[in-house]
């Protein structure tokens, strides 16, 4: 069933090579490794296995590529990557294929994120002109202070496999706006999204070199090469928390700097004056998309207790009518978990809630396939259950309720992470009062949508540090030098 999807209109988009140095490369060792139809597990493709010596090679191509790069004037690199931008929106039916084959979700999912991913292209090749400098005042007459932004170097990118077109152009479109060159090491469950966009960028004019996208399926040992190497400045990544503490450990050696865009604990605050319907579909746009797997979905539902039975029944209507299934299939809104130890986890966790008192409101047969879970509705959620102190990263909806708005602060910071949170209120003074007490680097109010290529995404706490997107994600690549001129001589 699946590999008629492949018939891509651009046959060029589907890539079994890593992309080194403006070349479609296998491994040294000649290994390789099979990329899966999460659904059932049935073989999409196989990649190369790249070692540290052709990761090597991908370092060198990238340094080699810097000083002509970085030289190009803002002017042209945005232009490159308006080019680049305009081929994604017009081969994102293929690259939405490629992203629903081998990472699950839903096709109309799968598009709308190529288009988001394509949002980064156009932002940031509208930014590239405007790196601007500074010239400040000096307190001593015969001398002229100014600052520059400059490139910092080489970029290593680190992706997840949860967008893995979105998190890819995130990061590598502010690298390459900036001046930057880039190797990409993409999740090794999902590479072929990480290549079609190679195959378009290189379509697109960016130089050999500029962008270099490294497969394997050891991502430790890449890690550890990518920490050690002196050639690379900079480690943006996106993943677990677990990971960004071992890379900002290992990076210590080289001082790499960092950016770290890591897991979440969102919690999605109603409040008794709150429109519930509205409510209801910013619940279902924040903890149904991508079956729950994303680090901004919502992980604690906190619902004042005067609403909460009106609000879950609500909301397990909403649930119950979500179509589960392939994500090639019309109509699904739930596809599978990225792999078996996911749809493992998502279970353990339910099972710890339900041996500690959680209720199930609402659920349905799991299906036979190990990674399909449905969506399920709990409630009775207390702090001591692990999924209420865990990212769930599954469509369980897990319920729990407070009284005073004091109570729902102190909850809805009760962790250790801080990335993005949401509040459902018609009260505008609680409006302002609760988002300023929020310990997150995000907050909805009145909105389970909340990213946007303009505006900054990012944590504080555990979630990391660093934005992506917005006039900020910039500066995560610039360096800045001041410049000091005695202009008497
Ligand atoms: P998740 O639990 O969401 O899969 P991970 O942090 O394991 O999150 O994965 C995110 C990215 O980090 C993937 O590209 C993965 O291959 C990579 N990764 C996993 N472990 C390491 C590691 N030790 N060093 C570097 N990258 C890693």
């Amino acid at each position: 069933m699946i590999t008629q999807h492949f018939m891509l209109r651009h046959a060029g988009l589907f890539q079994e090579k890593a992309f080194i140095g403006g070349d479609w490369m296998a491994a040294r060792s000649g290994k390789t490794f099979t990329v899966y139809d999460p659904y059932d597990r049935s073989p999409l493709a196989s990649v190369p296995d790249l070692a540290e010596v052709d990761m090597e090679q991908a370092v060198s191509a990238a340094k080699a590529a810097f000083g002509p790069w970085s030289a190009l004037t803002g002017f042209d690199r945005g232009s490159i990557l308006e080019r680049w931008y305009r081929l994604v929106l017009e081969h994102a039916d293929d690259l939405a294929k490629l992203l629903t084959a081998e990472q699950g979700k839903p096709l109309a999912e799968a598009l709308a994120e190529v288009r988001y991913g394509a949002s980064f292209i156009a932002w940031f090749a509208g930014e590239a002109p405007r790196v601007y400098g500074d010239l400040i005042p000096s307190p001593d007459a015969g001398k002229r202070f100014s600052v520059l932004r400059q490139p910092v170097g080489v970029v290593a990118a680190i992706t997840p496999w949860n967008f893995p077109n979105a998190m890819i152009t995130r990061k590598i479109a502010p690298a390459l706006a900036a001046g930057c060159t880039v190797v990409v090491k993409p999740a090794e469950d999902t590479p072929l999204s990480a290549l079609a966009l190679a195959a378009l960028g290189q379509e697109a004019g960016i130089p050999d070199g500029v962008l270099n996208i490294v497969t394997t399926a050891n991502p430790k040992a890449a890690g550890d090469f990518i920490c050690a190497h002196p050639d690379i400045r900079k480690i943006s990544f996106t993943g677990s928390t677990r990971t960004g503490k071992l890379l900002m450990a290992k990076g210590a050696a080289t001082l790499k700097r960092l950016s770290l865009e890591l897991g979440g604990n969102a919690p999605f605050l109603v409040f008794e004056d709150a429109n519930l319907e509205e409510a209801v579909v910013g619940a279902m746009a924040s903890k149904y998309r991508n079956a729950g797997q994303t680090c901004v979905c919502t992980n604690r539902f906190l619902i004042q207790d005067s609403v909460i039975d009106t609000f879950r029944d609500m909301l397990v209507q909403a649930s119950a009518s979500l179509k589960i299934g392939h994500g090639f299939v019309e109509g699904v809104q739930i596809g599978p978990l990225i792999n078996q130890a996911a749809g493992e986890k998502v279970r353990n966790l339910l099972q710890d809630a339900l041996s500690k008192g959680a209720t199930i409101a609402h659920s349905r047969p799991f299906s036979e396939s190990d990674t399909v879970i449905p969506p399920i509705v709990i409630s009775g959620v207390t702090e001591e259950m692990t999924l209420a102190g865990e990212e769930i990263f599954g469509p369980i909806s897990a319920l729990s309720s407070f009284s005073t708005e004091a109570e729902a602060i102190a909850l809805a910071n009760g962790t250790s992470y801080g990335l993005a949170s949401y509040l459902y209120t018609n009260n505008m003074s609680r409006a302002v009062r609760v988002s300023e007490a929020l310990e997150y680097g995000m907050v909805g109010i009145n909105t389970g949508v909340i990213s946007y290529a303009s505006a900054p995404f990012g944590g504080i706490k555990e979630s990391g540090f660093g934005r992506e997107g917005s006039r900020y994600g910039m500066d995560e690549y610039l360096a800045l030098k001041y410049i000091c001129t005695d202009v008497r001589g």
